[in-house]
């Protein structure tokens, strides 16, 4: 058993005892982390009135080992996101093996999207058409087309990335038409909010978002939101992929 490497609290409105619980990244207590995490999944699926299995798990495996990965997907996980490129190939290329769905969550410069198109399955952050484009180019004939997310800004903050909800419908338009994508979903990481009702509030933008343009374009199936922190309310308001790193990997080295 590996000592213990990392420490992480996150605060649940459910379980509020858990407030101070402590994620150890040892082969114990990612099996435990999973179990517990998708047993709260299954859950709030039941409280919210979601259909059971409607929501999907991301594992967002991000500075964390191949390793760790190979015990998550010995333990029923098949999507892992990433978010730093280099790392990514690293750990894609290591666990070529194992039939795993690779998703891209990170910030995208045009000079990675080759390496992008060419080794993931899905990718959550498109969030200008120039990006789109070079994508689809640089998918593969031989490979199906690659899965996006077309990443939303809530709070319309300069410095991070995503497009605003008002650009939203034009970078999907732009996504649904190019042949080397399809068009699933949208994405957002909403600022960090402790409060329940205020990490609702900003999920339920990016739902009533997502339900005007899925009646647009009939592929888009994914509303990607809800991290450790928030993913109750992220169900509670029609998640249907949350991206979880901390909860089951346990805090990442910096
Ligand atoms: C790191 C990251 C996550 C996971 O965050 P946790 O708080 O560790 O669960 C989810 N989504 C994106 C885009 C991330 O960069």
């Amino acid at each position: 058993m590996k000592d213990l490497l990392a420490y992480s609290t996150f605060s649940c409105k459910k379980f509020p005892e858990r407030t101070h619980h402590h994620f150890r990244e040892t082969v114990t207590s990612i099996a435990e982390n999973i179990d517990r995490t998708v047993a709260d999944i299954r859950q709030f699926e039941a409280e919210y009135q979601r259909p059971k299995n409607s929501v999907t798990l991301l594992a967002v495996s991000k500075k964390h080992s191949a390793e760790s990965i190979e015990v998550a997907a010995q333990h029923g996980i098949h999507n892992f996101g990433e978010n730093y490129l280099q790392e990514a190939l690293e750990k894609i290329l290591a666990l070529k093996k194992l039939p795993l769905i690779w998703h891209f969550i990170g910030p995208i410069q045009s000079n990675k999207t080759r390496a992008i198109a060419e080794n993931f399955d899905w990718v959550h952050s498109v969030d200008r058409e120039k990006i789109a484009h070079r994508l689809s180019e640089q998918r593969s004939g031989e490979q199906v087309a690659l899965n996006v997310c077309v990443q939303v800004n809530l709070s319309a903050e300069q410095s991070k990335s995503g497009t605003t909800l008002k650009s939203a419908l034009e970078v999907c338009a732009v996504v649904a038409k190019l042949p080397g994508l399809t068009l699933r979903g949208l994405m957002a990481i909403p600022a960090p909010q402790s409060n329940f009702q205020e990490q609702r509030a900003n999920f339920n933008q990016l739902a009533i978002e997502f339900r005007a343009l899925a009646a647009l374009y009939p592929t888009m199936d994914t509303l990607s939101m809800g991290m450790s922190n928030d993913f109750e309310a992220a169900i509670a308001e029609g998640s249907t992929m949350i991206r979880i790193g901390t909860a089951l990997f346990g805090s990442r080295p910096i």
